[in-house]
């Protein structure tokens, strides 16, 4: 190669190294990827939240002005509800005419329709001595059909009901309520577990005689008998029917003690009896605050 030669392929090495340098941005360089040439993540639309509910503050209540209080009175304490408004001892009247007072104790029991039933056939009115029993339901049932309810006892354990005064007026007021939820009525009949002249409560001496008083200041009236149909003591029908007539016989007014609301061999004798009483001139008629009472004598 001739030198001129050479010396032209200096120059123009030499232009094109100069032009090259006047150009220093590399080709396919990109405003959007950075010097290191690592990709800028494109920036995601994240999912703005939605806005929390943030409660808005209720308005303070502008604080009403309170009258100054004025001395709250007393809480007045409300005795138990006496069953009268009137604790006057009734007037016991006399029937004029020939008279039976049926009174069943106990119940209600399985009996107490079929006893509802017998009565109903003879158009009697009679009187039931409650407690709670597990078919206390038919008190309103009973009393619907209008015969007399009276108060026996809630719980028929001596030892419980005449453990002290105060456990024979919780178990009275506790019977009380009872029908009066089955009635809407307040009853004023009673008669004694084991009738006033019991013995069984001579554990607690004396207490017979302290009731007595209590109930009849409180204007409650207590029933007794004067016949009994003695059918704790015999399960023979006829015997209970024999009994009866023979109790009744002579007397003006009869007030009859039954158990025959859950005795069935007692139940049976009701019939009989009332078919005989029909025939010795006797009228039947529930128990009232002014029916005799045919008290007994006090043992205790
Ligand atoms: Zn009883």
């Amino acid at each position: 190669m001739k030198k001129t030669h050479k010396l032209v392929l200096w120059v123009l090495l030499l232009f094109t190294l100069l032009s090259a340098g006047c150009n220093s941005r590399p080709i396919n360089s990109s405003p959007f990827t950075d010097p290191i040439g690592t990709p800028t993540a494109i920036p995601t639309k994240t999912p703005t939240p939605p806005p929390t509910e943030t409660p808005v503050p209720s308005p303070t209540p502008v604080p009403t002005a309170t009258p100054s209080p004025s001395p709250s009175p007393a809480p007045t304490v409300t005795p138990t509800p006496a069953p009268t408004a009137t604790p006057v001892p009734m007037v016991t009247v006399i029937p004029e005419e020939k008279v039976i007072y049926l009174t069943f104790d106990d119940g209600p029991s399985i009996y107490t329709e079929d006893v509802l039933a017998l009565l109903e056939r003879y158009d009697i009115k009679a009187t039931f001595f409650v407690c709670d029993t597990a078919r206390s339901q038919l008190i309103a049932k009973i009393h619907e059909a209008g015969h007399t309810i009276g108060i026996h006892c809630q719980n028929h354990d001596y030892d419980v009901v005449y453990k002290s005064d105060e456990a024979y007026f919780k178990d009275l007021y506790a019977m009380r309520d009872i029908i009066y939820e089955q009635t809407g009525e307040y009853t004023t009949l009673v008669r004694f577990p084991g009738g006033s002249s019991n013995k069984v409560s001579s554990f607690n001496p004396g207490i017979m005689t302290r009731l007595t008083k209590q109930l009849e200041q409180l204007g409650y009236q207590y029933f007794d008998w004067n016949v009994s149909s003695g059918d704790t003591k015999t399960k023979d029908t006829a015997e209970i029917v024999a009994k009866l007539k023979k109790e009744t016989k002579g007397l003006d007014y009869a007030i009859v003690l039954m158990h025959s609301e859950f005795k069935q061999y007692s139940f049976d004798a009701i019939e009989e009896y009332i078919l005989w009483a029909f025939d010795n001139g006797y009228t039947f008629l529930p128990l009232s605050p002014t029916a005799p009472n045919a008290h007994h004598r006090i043992n205790n």
